[in-house]
């Protein structure tokens, strides 16, 4: 009997609407990692979408890839965002790591993340203070790495540190979670996105083989400009629109569905909330066109691609909070308890404006830009 292959949109919507929807209360409840989701989202190979075809990847891009996040973000953002650092890692990989690595990030069996953060540089990443030396014919690292996304769940991290010998400000390298002298420091105890895991990560004299190097000694800073923030910003944006997209869905079924007995009246029969209603899609959808519009300035390579890319996180960031304060508006004393599941998204939301580059890194890196000053 011939079956039809299952399309990738159709994919999606099985798993985020059966695996992500049923576990994602629990998730930020106990504050546990979502493997269940992942394990759901690699068995229909969704965890390679941005992969290539040549390392058994999807091969649909950043585009597939922010398909994928936002609608897992109407569901679970903490499952959104681990999956958000899984393809940011795989996006390094694809670029700088051997074949067989490329392969695994793919097919999910090398679950991915980035360790850059730092206690030292906090969330200027691009300038680690971690070190990494050379020490009989291996490549010594040090470093207090202060959230690292699935921190006891990825394979290896995608890690910086200041370069070797090279100048430059860093040099990324593929870290085992495995190597002797690494130390998660978890667990996660959040506001939001509680199944994160992004715990503190330590690395006391870890040694790793020079063939762990991804890209050049010093190259660290153009591969997180020129790979990882696109990817980042691009995804976060995503996850913050599908946090916005699910809590207006819970928004408009808690309105229509709910009733004053001395009224007979909805809560969207009343003008202020349908006002409050209205407001939180006009921002949700700009903030849509935003992130599409970015990735069609990055797939024609326009002059005004990196601005965009900066854009569409601040903007998304700043809107999902807004959108999230009318959710819990319009939702009255049911959305302050878990009745409605809008709190849940509310505390999601506000992760964006702290992951780095955060929201007033931002501005003040599009403010550079617009006034036509280096960003750095
Ligand atoms: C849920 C979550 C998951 C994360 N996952 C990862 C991960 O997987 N990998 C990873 O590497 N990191 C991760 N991070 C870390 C994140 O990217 C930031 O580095 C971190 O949140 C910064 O926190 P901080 O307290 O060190 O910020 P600080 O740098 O101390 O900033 C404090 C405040 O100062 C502002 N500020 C800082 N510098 C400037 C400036 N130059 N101009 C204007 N304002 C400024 C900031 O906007 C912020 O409001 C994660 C963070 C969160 C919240």
């Amino acid at each position: 009997m011939n079956t039809t292959p299952e399309t990738f949109e159709a994919a999606i919507e099985r798993v985020c609407s059966t695996t992500i929807a049923e576990t994602a209360a629990a998730v930020d409840r106990d504050g546990s990692f979502p493997l269940q989701s992942i394990q759901a989202l690699q068995a229909a190979g969704l965890l390679g979408a941005l992969s290539s075809i040549e390392s058994g990847g999807l091969g649909l891009g950043l585009a597939g890839a922010t398909r994928v996040v936002r609608r897992v973000a109407e569901e679970c953002g903490s499952t959104a965002m681990v999956l958000t650092m899984h393809y940011c890692g795989a996006a390094v990989l694809e670029a700088h790591a051997p074949i067989e690595v490329r392969r695994e990030a793919a097919s999910g069996r090398h679950f991915s993340t980035l360790a850059f953060s730092e206690s030292g540089s906090r969330s200027h990443f691009w300038v680690p203070v971690s070190t990494a030396e050379t020490h009989n014919g291996h490549i010594r690292l040090n470093a207090s790495k202060s959230w690292v996304t699935s921190a006891s769940y990825a394979t290896a991290y995608v890690w910086s540190s200041k370069p070797l010998a090279a100048s430059g400000a860093s040099t990324l390298w593929l870290v085992p979670a495995s190597a002797p002298g690494i130390e998660i420091r978890g667990p996660f105890e959040g506001m939001g996105l509680r199944g994160n895991d992004s715990s503190p990560v330590t690395a006391v004299n870890v040694d790793v083989a020079p063939s762990a190097m991804l890209g050049n000694d010093g190259q660290g800073f153009d591969i997180m400009m020129g790979v990882v923030m696109p990817v980042f910003a691009v995804l976060n944006a995503a996850c913050s629109n599908g946090l916005m997209a699910g809590a207006l869905r819970r928004t408009v079924e808690h309105a229509a569905g709910t009733r004053h007995s001395d009224t007979g009246a909805s809560l969207a029969d009343l003008p202020t909330i349908r006002n409050y209603i209205a407001r939180m899609r006009v921002k949700a959808d700009m903030s849509d066109a935003l992130l599409a519009d970015t990735l069609a300035a990055i797939t024609a390579q326009r002059p005004d691609a990196t601005l965009r890319v900066l854009e569409c996180k601040a903007a998304a960031g700043e809107a999902a909070n807004e959108v999230l304060d009318l959710a819990m508006r319009v939702c009255g004393g049911a959305a302050f308890r878990k009745d409605t599941g809008v709190e849940r998204f509310f505390r999601d939301a506000r992760a964006a404006g702290v992951m780095a580059p955060t929201t007033d890194v931002l501005y003040d890196f599009i403010g550079k830009a617009v006034c036509g000053l280096p960003l750095f």
